[in-house]
């Protein structure tokens, strides 16, 4: 599909290129929003939904969006708080997340931010930047650019940055250390409140948030002593409670239960310790809760 349709269809804005591009797209594909985009195409339709997809800036999503020229967009929370517009957060989508840092070469003598006070920011955030500088009653001259802003203390534009962080090996391969973090974001999906078809734009959100909540948990099922079953239940909490069948043994209860991640190792052991058995973890690629 190579236009737009003229009618009602939900229209959701992607990122067209970049890094949030690709993680977008899977994103939809694992929810069942399957779509086929045409090398370059602006637009690719849903199958089997009333939805069109919009490829676009990301940063252009946030404004996009609030002007009503699409329902929803998938876009950073970071693009989001610097356009300054008003559109509802539906959800978090549980990735690229980041940091927005000021960063100061490793040997500036610069230990606070008031120390920024007459000084040049390069930043591709001048909104959050002025904002946060007024805050911490400092008054510096910021250098408005639209990317590449690392270089710029090395090109004697600029004595600080105010950039987006990952993991600081950017900052490290230019000799950069943080002098302050401003803020974290992650990506987000957007609403326009006077959105097109809100009954598709709230399948949209289950169907995501099945698969983002999936994403972070894992299944972990075992056997535990009856009389454990509290001390067990301590540990794995579960979303909303976990599952508990007897055994034949009626001693012994078998539990099923959704535990985040990251914290599986460990809940593991500490059940081992308490006598549990049969402890396995499956992956969950989707659920509804
Ligand atoms: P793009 O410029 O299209 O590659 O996308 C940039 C967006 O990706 C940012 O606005 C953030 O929301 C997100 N992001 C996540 N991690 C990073 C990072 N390490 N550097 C830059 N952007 C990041």
């Amino acid at each position: 599909m190579s236009t737009l349709d003229s009618g009602q269809k939900l229209r959701i804005g992607l990122p067209s290129k970049g890094r949030l591009s690709e993680l977008a797209g899977d994103l939809l594909s694992q929810a069942g929003l399957g779509f086929r985009r045409q090398s370059r195409g602006l637009f690719a339709r849903v199958s089997g939904l009333p939805i069109d997809l919009i490829f676009l800036r990301t940063d252009d999503i946030p404004t996009l969006c609030a002007e009503g020229a699409i329902d929803m967009g998938i876009t950073g929370s970071d693009l989001l708080e610097e356009s300054g517009v008003i559109t509802k957060v539906r959800m978090k989508l549980g990735v690229g997340r980041c940091r927005l840092a000021i960063c100061v070469p490793d040997d500036a003598e610069l230990t606070s931010v008031a120390d920024l006070d007459g000084k040049r920011i390069a930043t591709s955030f001048p909104t959050i930047t002025q904002r946060y500088l007024a805050k911490h009653d400092a008054t510096a001259h910021l250098v408005s650019l639209s990317g590449s802003v690392e270089v710029m203390i090395q090109l004697g534009v600029a004595d600080a940055i105010v950039d987006l962080v990952e993991t600081g090996s950017t900052l490290a391969a230019n000799r950069l250390r943080i002098l302050e973090e401003i803020d974290s974001y992650e990506t987000v999906l957007i609403q326009n409140s006077q959105c097109r078809d809100t009954e598709t734009a709230d399948r949209v959100v289950r169907r995501l948030e099945g698969v983002v909540i999936a994403r972070d948990y894992s299944l972990l099922e075992y056997n535990v002593p009856r009389s454990k079953l509290t001390a067990a239940e301590e540990v794995t909490p579960g979303f909303n409670s976990p599952t508990v069948n007897t055994l034949e043994d009626q001693e012994w209860c078998s539990i099923r239960v959704m535990v985040k991640r990251g914290a599986v190792i460990d809940a593991m052991e500490r059940l081992e310790s308490l006598g549990a058995s049969a402890i396995i973890e499956t992956p969950i690629s989707n659920c509804r809760l």
